[in-house]
């Protein structure tokens, strides 16, 4: 059974002693309302590391003024029987006073690239990530901490931050767990309606396009970005925001397209706004043989 903690002085005395003890902890943050993308985090940390701290804190400072922070899904008792079915340790779930007692003065921003994407529709948001996992870091002071590749620009971000301000953690991604049809499995797939649904994985269904465009010997980002957004043209319930494809470590556009690249795409469907992406290693040209024409 895991152990819940609902304050940082209790957190870190337990913590302190099992690292004291010589225990490695890993960590996994989440906004809760837990599902199996969620689980597979807590079990790469669960395989990885001696002790496995998972927060949940819906984080007031990562959403805007017009955002879904007060409905955002909360269910605690089924995401302890997720946790402890994982194989998580350490529940710690700090409310609001708990985590910022006073108005915060001090946050932290990652330029350049949360100017983008979802940062271009959120302009807030990242700034609000960065400072609770910066927070958080220096709470749980973790030697490993698990994120989810689904949102795979808060992956980056997250990287970037880590290694930019010499945080002795190691930041590890983990891939998207799918719904059978291939939706990104998301807490906020509950504010689909059944016909959104359906259409859902129409996002999912963009990336593989795009992937197979460049399969099929497609360099040139214009057009895969314009394979995508075909796809999800075509589907009237969905408003899309954007379809791109950029460089896997850093999000720059990269034309054309060679080493590890990364398709992206976000688009609203009724109340929520979807996101999804995919990894696809792109082979350089082959360099000429000697006596080649
Ligand atoms: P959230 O609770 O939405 O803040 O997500 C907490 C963590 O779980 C983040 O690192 C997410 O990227 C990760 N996560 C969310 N959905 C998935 C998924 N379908 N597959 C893998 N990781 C996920």
């Amino acid at each position: 059974m895991s152990r819940r903690l609902a304050t940082i002085a209790e957190l870190r005395a337990r913590l302190d002693a099992a690292r004291a003890d010589a225990a490695t902890v890993g960590f996994v943050p989440t906004m809760g309302y837990l599902h199996d993308g969620h689980a597979s985090l807590i079990r790469a940390a669960r395989a990885e590391c001696d002790v496995v701290v998972v927060s949940i804190f819906v984080n007031p400072l990562q959403f805007a003024p017009d955002e879904d922070l007060a409905a955002y899904p909360r269910d605690l008792e089924r995401d302890l029987a997720v946790i402890d079915a994982a194989g998580g340790d350490i529940v710690f779930t700090p409310d609001v006073a708990e985590m910022y007692p006073a108005p915060v003065a001090t946050t932290v921003t990652v330029a350049g690239l949360t100017e983008r994407f979802e940062g271009a529709s959120r302009p807030t948001h990242f700034a609000g990530v960065a400072t609770v996992v910066t927070k958080l870091f220096a709470i749980v002071g973790p030697g490993r901490a698990y994120f989810g590749e689904k949102d795979y620009q808060q992956l980056v971000v997250v990287r970037r931050l880590a290694a930019d301000l010499s945080l002795p953690v190691e930041v590890v991604g983990v891939p998207i767990a799918r719904e059978p049809d291939g939706l990104a499995m998301s807490s906020r797939n509950v504010y689909l309606t059944d016909s959104e649904r359906v259409v859902a994985p129409t996002l999912h269904r963009a990336l593989v396009a795009g992937s197979a465009a460049i399969s099929a010997g497609e360099r040139d980002s214009d057009t895969v970005e314009a394979v995508m957004r075909r796809v999800l043209d075509a589907e009237p319930l969905v408003t899309p925001d954007y379809a791109a494809v950029v460089d896997a470590g850093t999000l720059e556009r990269i034309d054309p397209l060679v080493g590890d690249v990364r398709l992206l795409v976000a688009a609203r469907l009724g109340r929520p706004r979807l996101l999804d992406n995919l990894g696809v290693t792109v082979p350089g040209d082959l360099p000429a043989e000697p006596g080649d024409a």
